[in-house]
């Protein structure tokens, strides 16, 4: 089964089409890169497969279920993970209380939050900072956050726009080492981004997206063999 497949995905804003008939073919375990510049369709795609915005046409397919589905759905978005390009955190909070609050929203136990929660702050050196209101952090910090709040649940398949935006290479660094641990016990990532750097260095997999259709998808390897 693939982690995620979509047949013609399609989307137009009004009489704009953003996405056009998109095959999507995604393996579990890859950590698969979309990539194409500004304007291209990442957003777009990544909304549509994560059931923030509505498909004109086409079908989506994650671990197998239609998360379109009222019943399948549900069940399919406690198994993935999304970090979006915006985030919403809550100013009021502290690191450790907002990962307590999404932990307890995943009915996670307390001793599971906790533990995680430490690890996965410790992962990202966010450690020291996390009595610190979330309004106080950085750009970097808040990215880095909001994938520790994506990762406590253990999705098996996790999202990320733009990741790597706006922040400093020390926090690319680790945010770069987290996803590929992460794949490499058998979950899938999907990542948009605008960098081809960055698909070279950390994908295994990529789709390539120039005005809203696919136009290239294929291994690391195929791509060096290509270029
Ligand atoms: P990317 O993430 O690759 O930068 P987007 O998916 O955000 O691309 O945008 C794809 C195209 O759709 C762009 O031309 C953008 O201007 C357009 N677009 C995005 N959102 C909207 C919207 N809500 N209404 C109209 N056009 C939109
Ligand atoms: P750009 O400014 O080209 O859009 P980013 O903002 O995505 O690039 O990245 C900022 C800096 O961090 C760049 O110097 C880039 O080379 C580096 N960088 C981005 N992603 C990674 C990564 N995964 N590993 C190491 N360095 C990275």
């Amino acid at each position: 089964t693939p982690a995620i497949q979509t047949r013609e995905l399609t989307k137009y804003y009004n009489d704009f089409q953003a996405v056009n008939n998109v095959n999507l073919y995604v393996e579990p375990g890859s950590l698969y890169g979309f990539l194409g510049p500004n304007g291209a369709g990442k957003s777009t795609t990544i909304k549509m497969l994560t059931g923030i915005l509505k498909p004109t046409s086409g079908a989506v397919e994650l671990l197998g279920g239609d998360p379109w589905d009222a019943a399948q759905g549900i069940e399919i978005k406690k198994r993935i993970g999304v970090v979006p390009e915006d985030l919403a955190l809550f100013d009021n909070l502290t690191a450790r209380e907002y990962l307590a609050f999404v932990g307890r929203m995943h009915s996670l136990d307390k001793a599971t939050i906790v533990s995680r929660g430490e690890e996965l702050l410790t992962l990202l050196k966010l450690e020291g900072v996390e009595k610190k209101l979330t309004v106080e952090y950085s750009h970097g910090m808040k990215k880095k956050l909001a994938l520790a709040a994506a990762l406590l649940p253990n999705p098996s398949l996790l999202f990320l726009d733009e990741p790597f935006e706006g922040v400093d290479v020390v926090t690319a660094r680790s945010i770069r080492d987290l996803l590929m641990d992460y794949v490499a016990n058998g979950s899938t990532v999907f990542v948009t981004t605008h960098v081809m750097e960055i698909v070279e260095r950390i994908c295994t997999h990529v789709g390539i997206i120039a005005n809203g259709q696919l136009v290239e998808q294929c291994s690391l390897e195929e791509l060096r063999a290509k270029t």
